[in-house]
């Protein structure tokens, strides 16, 4: 499956917000947005008002980035939300956040949606006590999602990673237990529980044209 590769701090001076694409780093006061916060290769534009197209534009890319997600299966995520019954830019979102490595993300289990996503692929994880080592995997409500190794030393650098994020909110729609690195699935996440503001109603009106 294709991902992006390249430097990830651009994306975020791109969007002109914290995107939390590299762990850690992105609460200390290494990240560089706080220093460059204009666009890359950006640095003696001036600022104009942007158009709605370009708006819209910026959104669907913040959101794109923040999950890790590219062009083909965000517009598939898109498609299949705007199949469903409801509001199309809530379910959009809520596929993003149901996506599996988002979901060891959420918990605390990987520092970032990269690492969250090598979590899966390394085959760590166990939905309903089924090995999965797909990202986009969808979880649903009760499923109970595990992480097991054979050898427990490779679980160590997860419970670091636990220890690294306890400060950070749990959402509420999973219960974490982090002794047993398990996660159950309370609830199907709604446009609240997202941790950082989204307008999903511009990436609508962009693929709606
Ligand atoms: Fe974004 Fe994190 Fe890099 Fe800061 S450190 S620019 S939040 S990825």
């Amino acid at each position: 499956m294709a991902r992006y590769t390249g430097a990830v701090c651009r994306l975020c001076r791109r969007e002109g917000e914290k995107l939390f694409l590299k762990g850690i780093r992105c609460s200390s006061t290494k990240c560089p947005l706080s220093k460059r916060s204009f666009p890359p290769g950006e640095r003696h534009r001036i600022s104009r008002k942007l158009s709605d197209y370009a708006l819209q534009l910026r959104e669907k890319q913040k959101v794109k980035r923040m999950y890790g997600v590219l062009e083909r299966q965000f517009r598939g995520y898109f498609k299949i939300a705007a199949r469903a019954k409801g509001a199309t830019g809530e379910i959009l979102l809520q596929l993003l956040e149901r996506r599996l490595d988002n979901v060891i993300f959420r918990a605390g289990f990987g520092l970032s949606h990269a690492q969250a996503r090598q979590i899966v692929r390394h085959n760590f994880v166990y939905v309903n006590q089924r090995r999965v080592n797909i990202p986009s995997f969808l979880i649903k409500t009760e499923d109970i999602v595990v992480l097991k190794k054979a050898k427990q030393d490779s679980l160590n650098f997860i419970k670091e990673n636990i220890e690294i994020s306890k400060e950070r909110m749990r959402p509420n729609w999973l219960e974490v237990n982090p002794a047993q690195l398990e996660i159950k699935i309370l609830r199907l996440p709604q446009k609240e529980d997202l941790q950082q503001p989204v307008q999903e109603q511009l990436i609508v009106e962009l693929y709606s044209k």
